[in-house]
């Protein structure tokens, strides 16, 4: 079987460079250790390999679809997704007291992350029915915590988030399902949801839709919705019953086949029945709870497809013969034989590319997992300090993976040549599977608006003080080795650059010019994502010259150096671009606001 992945980078990085182990002196989770997680990872990683890779294909060409009223998905879900539950993939953060195993978010985000590169249709089924029983566990009555969590934490039952309608998709402020109170507690449901994950097949004997709608009467915009349990199938004392929610068809995708997008219709014969969750009118409030998870889950899905790809490519250059390489003359040798492409300096730089985005993002999406641990488990000031670090984090965690990975599985997909563009090669598959990550769940431009706009200037700038303060952090213990040196100085420039980035930008909140601010806050998160991710090549280097220096290995000399070398790839090939952003975002030209001239059809 194909390398989708390496184990022992993930430890590496889990272990070695986030120092993972830190989380287990809290009480929450004291019950785990090194060995239980390793042991964990192993189970998964069995899984990933004995079922969800061999089917990966599969899913693709035979992709889920609408027949005659039901959704028809992949064979092979019919075990699988009883075996998430059973391995532990949607149990596992969950409070011991909800049927969970208090696992840090750090190591479960790392299993899924294993899966997830072997099959990315399948950890999304898992992954929203844990996100669902999560609000009804956090905000549920004890009734409704009952009447659906252990069900749904074993995913006998699954479960979705119904946000979007079709003209209400960026723009939750104009959700128009309606929610009627009953006699019996009860609200009746009205309305349609589309592009709904998961949101209907026969391996689920029911599923629990978390559906935003709005009581009779409620105040317009966002201060009007509430958030509602709405069963496919509502229990009847002993029995399950039709709850009226009408499946009306599946969007038919580029990429991510094997996993239904379903368009569902609530209340058509009037007798749909939901449950209000917590206070009416908070629904959206309750339901960025699970869109920050689901963010920090897309964000993964980001590193898995991209690392699953570099892996494709880099086993492609090491065994495609082409060429010749050059001589010291300039001249091509003839009497040789071809070299393999994986000798070809541009190829060097696609794969060193790839590598650099891929494991980059990998410690970002386990430095955003360990920031909402730590926030969990904190007290007092360093609560607060962590609670900001994973705001600022999130969307750059949801954008990074998702952007940059579509270059970089590109890049991954042009070493195959030709090759790369026959259906017969899986890297085309990667290439259409993570185009979706830069639009669900809130598309790049939405994220890059909550990062200028909201986590930036959030109480005075604080979140950016604190990242500036972890930066420092590293760049203190990166000084500490000669070869390191003039990387941390770099870094330290970049941040003298955010500064003066965000002086600029925020000038024009301060006059009032709220449109000019954020005209191009998707140039600022290409920016500071970039910087962003510099810090933590810059982190993974340090870990792996501190291994070399003290001779402290876990892993080979071999795998440290290239962790070092890596990291220069990206402070030469990558880092640079945020001159050229910052020159953009601080000219005083403007040319994309309404104003300008007219864009003609
Ligand atoms: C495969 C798939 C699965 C999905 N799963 C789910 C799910 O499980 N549950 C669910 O509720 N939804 C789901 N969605 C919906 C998804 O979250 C939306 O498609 C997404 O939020 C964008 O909404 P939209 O498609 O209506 O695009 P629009 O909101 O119409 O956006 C179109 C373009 O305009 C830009 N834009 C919009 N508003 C602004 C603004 N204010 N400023 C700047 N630019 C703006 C956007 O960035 C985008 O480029 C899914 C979608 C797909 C395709």
């Amino acid at each position: 079987m194909a390398k989708y992945m390496s184990m022992e980078h993930l430890r590496y990085v889990l272990f070695d460079v986030m120092e993972g182990e830190q989380l287990f002196k809290f009480e929450r989770f004291q019950d785990h250790d090194k060995d239980s997680m390793n042991i964990f990872f192993d189970s998964i990683k069995d899984f990933s390999d004995q079922e969800l890779y061999p089917c990966f294909r599969e899913m693709d060409e035979q992709p889920a679809h609408y027949d005659n009223g039901k959704i028809v998905v992949h064979p092979a879900l019919e075990k699988i997704l009883p075996q998430t539950g059973e391995l532990g993939l949607v149990a596992a953060p969950f409070d011991y007291e909800d049927g969970g195993l208090q696992m840090p978010l750090t190591f479960h985000t790392a299993a899924m992350f294993i899966a997830e590169a072997a099959n990315n249709n399948v950890p999304g089924y898992p992954g929203l029915t844990g996100g669902a029983a999560n609000l009804i566990a956090t905000f549920g009555s004890k009734v409704l915590k009952e009447q659906y969590v252990p069900n749904m934490l074993t995913q006998e039952w699954g479960g979705t988030m119904c946000l979007t309608e079709p003209q209400a998709g960026s723009s939750l402020s104009d959700i128009t399902t309606t929610a009627t109170p009953s006699e019996n507690g009860s609200y009746k449901i009205k309305g349609q949801k589309i592009f709904i994950s998961g949101g209907d097949h026969e391996y689920s004997s029911n599923i629990i839709h978390l559906v935003l709608a709005r009581i009779d009467g409620a105040p317009a915009g966002t201060k009007g919705i509430s958030l509602f349990v709405v069963p496919k199938k509502r229990i009847n004392g002993d029995t399950l019953e039709n709850n009226d929610v009408l499946t009306a068809g599946d969007f038919q995708k580029m990429g991510q086949r094997g996993y239904c997008t379903t368009h569902l219709v609530f209340g058509e014969n009037d007798d749909c029945q939901g449950w209000l969750l917590g206070e009416a009118n908070f629904g959206l409030k309750y339901m960025f709870q699970m869109m920050n998870g689901a963010r920090i889950a897309v964000g993964r899905s980001g590193v898995a497809i991209s690392t699953a790809a570099y892996y494709a490519s880099l086993q492609y250059a090491n065994e495609r013969p082409q060429g010749r390489r050059l001589t010291n003359t300039g001249q091509k040798d003839l009497s040789q034989g071809q070299t393999l492409i994986i000798n070809h300096p541009d190829v060097r730089r696609m794969l060193f590319l790839q590598k650099a985005v891929a494991e980059g993002s990998l410690a970002l999406m386990l430095q955003t997992a360990l920031y909402h641990d730590l926030h969990m488990v904190s007290e007092g000031a360093e609560k607060e300090k962590y609670y900001f670090l994973e705001e600022l984090l999130t969307p750059i965690l949801k954008t990074y993976p998702a952007e940059m990975g579509q270059t970089s599985v590109s890049n991954g997909l042009q070493i195959l040549g030709g090759y790369g563009f026959c259906s017969e090669f899986v890297l085309q598959q990667y290439h259409r599977d993570i185009r979706i990550m830069s639009l669900y769940e809130g598309t790049t431009g939405i994220q890059s608006l909550d990062l200028l706009g909201r986590k930036v200037t959030m109480k005075g700038g604080k979140a950016m003080m604190l990242i500036g303060q972890e930066m420092g952090a590293t760049i203190n213990e990166a000084n500490t080795y000669d070869e390191l040196k003039p990387y941390a100085k770099k870094l330290s420039e970049q941040m003298h650059l955010t500064t003066k980035v965000v002086g600029f930008l925020t000038g024009f909140a301060q006059k009032g010019e709220f449109e000019r601010f954020l005209s191009d806050a998707t140039l600022f998160m290409d920016f500071f994502g970039t910087i962003v991710l510099g810090w933590q090549w810059l982190k993974l280097a340090t870990a792996a010259k501190k291994a070399l220096v003290t001779g402290d290995k876990t892993q080979t000399e071999e795998f440290f150096e290239s962790q070092i070398h890596t990291m220069k790839f990206f402070f030469k090939y990558e880092i640079p671009k945020t001159a050229g952003l910052a020159q953009s975002m601080m000219d005083t030209e403007v040319l994309t606001l309404k104003e300008e001239k007219e864009l003609i059809l």
